[in-house]
């Protein structure tokens, strides 16, 4: 789909997946105007696909555009074109168990422009891929390591939007984690660098009790639709869940650390490294509590389970 800047974005057509053309001068390839979305569809034992949640990505990527000085797809149009995508995508999407099809929408300013301003034109793309598990541990526990010297957002900046450059910024942390052996990198806050934000492309969430807390949405962390259904699920399962300021300290002695997002699911973290000190959690799987919320998410994205929040959309 094609518009250009103060208009409506056109029906778009379905393309064999290959290169696509952009002029040097493009907004996106220089000034960094580009957004992106992250969904999976799911195969059902029916045959059937389920989509989770799409118009909150619908919306995210809206929010996002009004940060970036973009134009959006409406709700309908977006969730529309991720629907007509998938279908046509159908053989991709990996049985029941397998894995599920990624789906990537991307926004961009594509139209040329040489001083730093909006682009005059915006490209709305949408591709997908059959993926497995994001981490190479799988669904085994993930071992990260608290960065404090280099941040991925600043009071004021895009790190609420799902924005492209937000992900170039963590490439020097996460490559040089993953070097050492370590699976992802844990943000602090970059003004008083002892709040827990993020990792580099999941939410997290730490475990005491029967609280489950999670640092609040506040402009510098992604607004995970994975989090945000988490929280709803772990209220129903009887949780109580605290959005708020987690201070870095409250890993030492919590019960249990898990990370959510569409990417990673639920993924319980093994271990945390701050500071040269590594603390470890569960035994040799999940803790208990990341347990019963990734089995309670993923049956219902996989529709095997009643889906009584209206989560789901069904494509036959
Ligand atoms: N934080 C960041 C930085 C991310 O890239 C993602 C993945 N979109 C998330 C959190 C989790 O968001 P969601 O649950 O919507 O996938």
């Amino acid at each position: 789909m094609k518009c250009s800047q103060g208009g409506n974005f056109s029906k778009g057509e379905l393309q064999r997946f290959g290169n696509i053309e952009l002029n040097p001068s493009a907004g996106v390839l220089n000034y960094g105007q580009g957004l992106f979305e992250g969904l999976k569809a799911y195969r059902k034992e029916d045959g059937n696909i389920l989509l989770f949640r799409p118009e909150e990505n619908a919306l995210r990527m809206r929010q996002g555009a009004e940060r970036m000085c973009m134009p959006a797809p409406t709700v309908d149009q977006f969730v529309e074109a991720v629907k007509e995508t998938v279908l046509a995508n159908k053989r991709w999407v990996p049985p029941p168990g397998k894995g599920s099809l990624y789906i990537r929408p991307l926004l961009m300013g594509s139209g040329a422009v040489l001083g730093l301003a909006p682009a005059p034109e915006y490209t709305f793309l949408i591709y997908v891929s059959p993926v497995g598990n994001y981490f190479k541990e799988g669904v085994a526990p993930i071992n990260l390591i608290v960065e404090h010297e280099l941040h991925r957002a600043t009071p004021g900046g895009t790190g609420g939007v799902k924005t492209i450059g937000n992900y170039a910024a963590v490439l020097k942390a996460q490559s040089a984690a993953k070097a050492k052996g370590y699976s992802d990198v844990l943000y602090l806050d970059c003004v008083h660098k002892k709040y827990l934000e993020e990792v580099s492309s999941c939410n997290i969430f730490v475990v005491k009790g029967n609280v489950i807390s999670t640092p609040a949405i506040k402009g510098t962390i992604l607004p995970g639709i994975t989090r945000k259904s988490i929280i709803d699920v772990a209220r129903s399962q009887g949780f109580q869940v605290e959005e708020r300021f987690v201070p870095v300290d409250e890993l030492l002695d919590a019960d249990e650390v898990f990370c959510t997002g569409t990417a990673v699911v639920v993924s319980p973290v093994g271990s945390i490294t701050y500071k040269g000190k590594r603390v470890s959690y569960g035994v040799d799987g999940f803790g208990a509590v990341a347990q019963q919320l990734y089995s309670v998410l993923t049956r219902l994205q996989m529709g095997l389970i009643d889906d009584k929040m209206d989560w789901t959309v069904e494509l036959s």
